[in-house]
This record gives structure tokens, sequence and C-alpha cells, in this order.
């Protein structure tokens, strides 16, 4: 009898809810696994599977590749309780094609493990470059903004997962309104005394409004042009006109010369 390679048609091993049947040609029995060839109930040696190896059903991956390099393969299946159909317990395999396919799935589990750490390593060094690119923008903007601080703000607004600006499509973008308002959520709490209002129990809109003018000093003095040696909270510095009355003075000229750095 000639064995055809292609042909893998799946022999059905059948696991009897209770054993009692023997085996028809060899008598040996009650018969825990059979296989039934013209209504006759066979052991597995006399069915000549007696060589494959018992693989439970839940590894999809690992049964398909089990199948798959198994020339000789059986599905084992039992009655369900109300005998209506067959539930699939597992597959019986050859043992050296259960082996490659272990090493495949091994093999893949390794290679998942690098994908995902590559990912996570290219997603660093994105942030990283668009850390960068937030406190350049975060100068450019605000040439008066300290560079620590500049690096601090850029920092905070890029935490991965913060839904903080750098997390935006707008921050991504590196647009000014998003870029300032990064800055201004900086200064609003490191500038001015904002959480203390909230921790005094005060309303949240009522607290920014009283904290605005603080924050549009802090922000017109970081601006090109702005008088960042005064960064006062008190509304005047940074202000246009006073800007334009300090511009004559040699010190609004050194300020000058300190922000073009
Ligand atoms: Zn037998």
């Amino acid at each position: 009898m000639a064995v055809e390679p292609e042909v893998v048609e799946p022999v059905v091993v059948v696991e009897p809810l209770r054993p009692r049947a023997r085996c028809a040609r060899c008598r040996t029995g009650p018969l825990r696994r059979l296989v039934l060839e013209s209504s006759a109930p066979l052991c597995l040696p006399c069915a000549g599977l007696a060589h494959l190896v018992y693989l439970p059903r839940g590894d999809a991956a690992l049964t398909r590749r089990a199948r798959e390099a198994s020339v000789l393969w059986a599905v084992v299946v039992r009655h369900d309780r109300r005998r209506t159909r067959y539930e699939r317990q597992g597959v019986l395999v050859e043992e050296a094609a259960l082996a490659r396919a272990e090493a495949a799935c091994r093999a893949d589990a390794a290679a998942r493990a690098r994908r995902r750490a590559r990912d996570a390593e290219r997603r660093a060094a994105e942030d990283v470059r668009f850390t960068a690119e937030l406190e350049a923008e975060i100068r450019r903007l605000f040439p008066g903004c300290p560079a620590d601080r500049a690096a601090g703000i850029a920092a905070h607004a890029s935490v991965r997962g913060s839904g903080r600006v750098g997390r935006t499509a707008a921050g991504r973008a590196l647009d000014e309104g998003a870029v300032t308002a990064a800055v201004r959520a900086s200064v609003r709490h490191r500038d001015t005394p904002y959480d203390a209002l909230l921790a005094d129990g005060v309303a949240r809109r009522q607290a920014r409004a009283r904290v605005a003018p603080a924050i549009a000093a802090v922000l017109a003095s970081w601006r090109p042009g702005g008088d960042a040696g005064h960064p006062a909270v008190d509304g005047g510095a940074g202000h246009p006109a006073g800007h334009r009355a300090g511009r004559a003075t040699g010190q609004a000229r050194a300020a000058d010369g300190r922000e073009r750095r």
C-alpha cells in the first residue's frame, strides 16, 4: 500500500464517555480511545496509531504546526453529554512533528519579544527626539525662558500616557498654540499662586482668572523683546508699554543681548 505524504486526512479517534468497548482485533479493553473501522472498535496500536503523541487543544499555532508537520495525524473527539455532537479534545501527532512545532513556536516567541523590544526602543528614541524639538520650539517662541526651564517644560509635557500637550496631535505638530499652552501651564503652576488658590478652595475658573495677568506678564517677559530679567508677577514686566519705555536704557539692551544667545 503506497503512502501519499500529501494526503493528511485526519483519522478520527473517539474517547467514549464510559469506556466499555474492546478492540475488535486484539480484544484489549475497555478502550479509553478507539478508532471505528467499519463500525468495529480498534485500539490505537491495531489502528496503526501507536506511535502518535497526544496534544490537547488550547494552543492553535502549536496544533496547526504539529498537524502540518505530521504525515499521519488524528483528531481526538468525545461525545458531548447529550451525545448530540463530538467535541474536539486535541490531536494525535507524530512526536518529531510536535518537537518541530514547539521549536517553531519558541522561535516565534523570541521574535515577538525582539519585536516588542525594538518597538519600545523606537518609541523611546522618538520621545527623546520630540522632547528636544519641543524644547527648541519653546526656546524659539520664548527666548527669555531659562534653558533648564524650557527643558523641564518640554519633558513634563511629553510624558507618555500623561495626555499633556506633548501627547496631543497639535503638540506633536509643534503647533504654536499648543507649545504656548504647555509653557502657560508650567508658569501657572510654578510662578503663580494658582495651586495654593485651588488648595484654599477657590474655584478653578476663578483661580485661573485671578492668575491670568501674572501668567501673561511672565510669558511676555519671555517672548522675543521681552524683559526676561524682570519676570515680575505683578503684571508690569514685559508689558509692551514698559518694554518701549525701557528700550533706550542700557539695561534693556543688555537683556536683549542675553536673549539672543
Ligand atoms: Zn487491538
